[in-house]
């Protein structure tokens, strides 16, 4: 898989607000966010998007969203809160390195647009 900007971001290359991190995953806040909280939860695995993970990724998957819970939780919004894969640039996918938006802090339209 190619380099991204968020792998340059996993390696410290380029700044991020990071609001969280282990051996799994890193999260941190969206430079362009379209709610009151907007995070990114990214592997540091590089996945391209959610089609591409494997039977080998099940445990990371899982990891993934329970910390996009627990990231929610301690910023507030543990209650209410979007997530959301944009899986292709059909629907909307600009950075092919497999992430997570947590939203929260406004009301949500439904179906999404
Ligand atoms: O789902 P999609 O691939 O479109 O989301 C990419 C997200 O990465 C965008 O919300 C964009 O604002 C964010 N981004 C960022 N920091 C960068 C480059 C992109 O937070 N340096």
């Amino acid at each position: 898989m190619a380099d991204t900007i968020f792998s340059k971001i996993i390696n410290r290359e380029i700044d991020a607000d990071i609001v969280y991190e282990d051996d799994q995953c890193l999260a941190f806040r969206d430079v362009n966010p379209q709610a009151p909280l907007h995070l990114l939860l990214i592997p540091k695995k590089p996945i391209e998007k959610l089609a591409d993970a494997g039977a080998d990724d099940q445990a990371l998957l899982g990891h993934l969203m329970l910390k996009a819970g627990d990231i929610a939780r301690a910023e507030g919004y543990g209650e209410a809160f979007r997530l959301v894969t944009n899986n292709g640039a059909n629907v909307g996918q600009s950075v092919f390195h497999l992430h997570l938006h947590i939203l929260a802090g406004r009301s949500f339209e439904w179906p999404p647009g």
